[in-house]
């Protein structure tokens, strides 16, 4: 698959790289850029290109934020750690298979699933990964005026969600989707734990959550908590 990517301005301080499979986000501080995700492995090249042409300098990346261990989210992490001395986060149960030091866990597919799993499965693998920072629930990340930790097993055991309270923005990796509509996303460890997920994410203040970026999918920039609320009474509450 020809790796293509795209650079769309989300808010004035957050704009979303897209690539044939899944996206990956730049927030902009005063002394910095922040990338939560990394796009495919082999594409730091395009994503400099591309953070250049919102304005930006690849040469301000501080940090890149792993929400998780998969390889549409990791892939370009270590390559441009490595030209720009980012630090790389990531939370402690998926650093190892950001390493390389454990396999990538299998997901708990539904019938459905699989062939939208096969075609994941030509993204290019992502090389074993430097990750400097290894955090957990609640941590703060040192960027967004207090962007924090949101532990969201189930996607993957260290899958994490990253909230910027003070802005109104939150990441949420795969846990959720945006594909056709805000749901639960797809290709769960443990789908039971993730649906638990989505509803601590839907749980957080209203004012807190105006803008939603995920890891598939367009951004939720109206409405977004209650949208993000409506999507988990359908798809992950229990009755
Ligand atoms: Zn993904
Ligand atoms: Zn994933």
């Amino acid at each position: 698959m020809e790796t293509e990517i795209h650079i769309v301005e989300v808010r004035p301080r957050l704009h979303m790289l897209t690539f044939p499979i899944g996206q990956a986000y730049v927030w902009r501080d005063g002394d910095g850029l922040t990338l939560v995700d990394a796009g495919w492995s082999g594409a730091a090249g395009l994503i400099e290109e591309a953070i250049g042409k919102a304005g930006h300098r690849p040469e301000h990346l501080r940090r890149i934020v792993l929400t998780h261990a998969h390889r549409d989210h990791v892939g370009a992490a270590g390559e441009l750690a490595g030209r720009y001395g980012a630090q790389v986060i990531a939370h402690r149960l998926d650093a190892p298979v950001i390493r390389g030091e454990a396999p990538v866990p299998e997901p708990d597919l539904l019938d459905w699933e699989i062939p939208l799993y096969e075609r994941g499965l030509t993204v290019p693998v992502a090389p074993p990964t430097r990750v400097d920072r290894e955090v957990g629930d609640g941590d703060e990340l040192g960027f967004g005026d207090g962007a924090r930790v949101v532990h969201t097993p189930g996607h993957t055991d260290g899958s994490i969600a990253v909230h910027l309270p003070r802005h109104g923005v939150l990441f949420t990796g795969d846990t959720v989707a945006s594909v056709g509509r805000v749901g639960l996303g797809v290709f769960h460890v443990d789908r039971e734990d993730a649906k638990a997920s989505m509803r601590r994410l839907a749980a957080l203040p209203p004012d807190t959550v105006t803008t939603v970026c995920f890891g598939h999918g367009e951004p939720l920039t109206t409405n977004a908590s209650s949208v993000l609320r409506a999507a988990t009474t359908r798809d992950a509450d229990h009755h």
